[in-house]
C-alpha cells in the first residue's frame, strides 16, 4: 500500500538513484508505517557524502553536516537526509564526535538503536529489515540492534529513548535490553539535559506512561537527572499522559521542601513560566470555597489553564495533592463562571491608579497596588460596578 508522504518524497530517493547513489526510508516513519499508524516527518539515509547530497539537489540546507545530516528543500517540505555512517568511538557514554561515513546500508543500520528503528524501506516499498524488527514489532517488543548492554554503554540515552518508545506504543521491553537498562542507568548522568528532556517529555504523553514511568522509578532513573534528583520519586505515580510541565508543577507541589533549581532542566522561559501557573493553580484550587472566590480563582488564572489542570484531578489525588470537592470546582463551575466574568483583565477596569492618585490625598506606594487589586476583586465579585462614578464612589469610602 503507499502512503501519500512516501509518495512525495519519492522523487528525492529516485534523483539520488539516478545519480547512482543507493537511497532509502528509514527510522520512525518506516516503523510507524509498518504499524500502520500515520507518519510525520520522513527521514532519509544515503550513500551519498554531505557533499553529494547538496550537489544532486538545487535547495539544501547544512543543518548537521558533520553527522552527515543535510536537509533537502523540497516542494516547500524539508527532507532530513543523512549518510550512511557508522560511529566512532564512544567516550563518555554519549554520542560519538566522529562518525565514519560508510557506503553500505546494513553498516548503517547495525548502528540504529532498536530493531523498530533499524529497518529500511526503498522506493519501491520494499522493506529491508536486517533485524528482524518487522517480527519485533508484530511481537510489540523493543529490543536493541546488537548487544544490549554495549549498545547502552555507548550511549546512554538509548535507555530513556527505549522506555519513551515503550510509553508512546505500549510495546514490552525485551528481557535482556530491559536488564542492560537497569545494569546502566547510572550512565545517563553524563547525558546532556536538552538530549533527556527532548525524550521525557514525549514519554510523559505516551499512553502507556504507566508501565514505563513505574520502570524509571524502578531504575532510580530520576536520581541521575539535574532537578529531578532531588526529589522522592518513590512517593509519585503517573498513571495518565501529561505533559512533563505539568509533572514538573506536581513534583513541586507535593515536595515543597527540596531545594531544586528549575534553571537546570534548560527549558523555554514559556515553558517555566506555565509550570509556575500550574504550581499556583494547584496551590490555589483548595483554597476555593465560595461562588465569589470561584470566580475570583477563574478571574486571575484564566479557564483554559484551569481547565487543563482539572484534568489531571485525579493524578493530584493519587499522589497526595489536596483538591476541592467536585461539587466546589468542576468544570462546568469553572465554563460558567467564566461567562459571567464583568471584566477579563485589570486593562478592562474602569478605574486606574493615576485616578486613585487623584482622589486621594497619599504619595504613591505599595498601598496604591493593593487598592487596586481590592478593587478589582469588588468588580469580580459584584461588590461595585465596573462604571468610573461607582468606582470612584468606592474609593471614596473604602480608601
Ligand atoms: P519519532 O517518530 O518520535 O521521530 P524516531 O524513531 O524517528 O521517532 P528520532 O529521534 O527521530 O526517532 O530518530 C530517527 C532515527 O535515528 C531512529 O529511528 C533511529 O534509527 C536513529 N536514532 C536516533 N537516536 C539514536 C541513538 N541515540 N542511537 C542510535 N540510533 C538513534
Ligand atoms: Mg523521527
Amino acid at each position: 500500500m503507499t502512503n501519500t508522504l512516501f509518495e512525495k518524497a519519492k522523487p528525492i530517493l529516485e534523483s539520488l538513484q539516478s545519480h547512482n547513489f543507493q537511497a532509502y526510508f528509514v527510522g520512525g516513519s518506516v516503523r510507524d508505517y509498518i504499524m500502520n499508524k500515520s507518519i510525520h516527518d520522513i527521514d532519509i539515509t544515503t550513500s551519498a557524502t554531505p557533499d553529494e547530497i547538496e550537489s544532486v539537489f538545487e535547495k539544501t540546507i547544512p543543518i548537521g553536516r558533520e553527522h552527515g545530516t543535510i536537509n533537502v528543500v523540497y516542494q516547500g517540505d524539508q527532507y532530513e537526509v543523512t549518510t550512511f555512517r557508522a560511529e566512532g568511538e564512544y567516550i563518555d557514554h554519549r554520542r560519538p564526535n566522529e562518525v565514519y561515513f560508510v557506503r553500505n546500508l546494513f553498516e548503517d543500520v547495525k548502528r540504529r538503536d532498536f530493531t523498530m528503528n533499524a529497518i529500511a524501506m526503498d522506493m519501491q516499498y520494499q522493506i529491508h529489515d536486517y533485524f528482524h524488527g518487522q517480527q519485533d514489532i508484530a511481537d510489540k517488543i523493543i529490543r536493541t540492534v546488537g548487544d544490549p548492554s554495549e549498545r547502552f554503554n555507548e550511549d546512554a540515552l538509548r535507555i530513556i529513548r527505549g522506555l519513551r518508545f515503550q510509553s508512546q506504543l505500549g510495546f514490552e521491553l525485551d528481557i535482556d535490553t530491559y536488564n542492560a537498562m537497569e545494569q546502566h542507568i547510572s550512565d545517563i548522568c553524563h547525558l546532556s539535559i536538552e538530549r533527556i528532556v527532548v525524550e521525557l517529555k514525549k514519554l510523559m504523553l505516551g499512553n502507556a506512561i504507566k508501565q514505563s514511568f513505574n520502570n524509571l522509578r524502578q531504575f532510580q532513573a530520576f536520581s541521575y537527572m539535574p532537578f529531578f534528583k532531588h526529589f522522592d520519586l518513590s512517593k509519585v505515580t503517573i498513571e495518565q499522559p501529561m505533559p512533563i510541565t505539568v509533572f514538573i508543577a506536581l513534583l513541586k507541589v507535593q515536595q515543597p521542601d527540596m531545594t531544586s533549581n528549575i534553571s537546570d532542566l534548560k527549558m523555554s522561559n514559556q515553558e517555566k513560566k506555565y509550570i509556575d501557573k500550574v504550581v499556583q493553580i494547584i496551590e490555589a484550587i483548595p483554597k476555593v470555597q465560595s461562588k465569589a472566590q470561584l470566580k475570583l480563582f477563574v478571574y486571575d488564572y484564566g479557564k483554559e489553564d484551569i481547565l487543563e489542570v482539572l484534568s489531571y484531578a485525579d493524578t493530584l489525588k493519587e499522589n497526595q495533592i489536596a483538591i476541592n470537592s467536585p461539587f466546589i470546582i468542576n468544570s462546568r463551575a469553572i465554563v460558567e463562571m467564566a461567562q459571567v466574568l464583568p471584566i477579563h483583565s485589570r486593562k478592562e477596569m474602569d478605574i486606574n491608579g493615576k485616578d486613585i492618585l487623584a482622589l486621594v490625598d497619599k504619595p504613591s506606594g505599595p498601598w496604591l497596588k493593593s487598592t487596586l487589586r481590592e478593587i478589582e476583586c469588588a468588580i469580580i465579585t459584584d461588590e461595585v460596578n465596573n462604571y468610573k462614578p461607582e468606582l470612584i464612589k468606592w474609593v471614596k469610602t473604602h480608601v
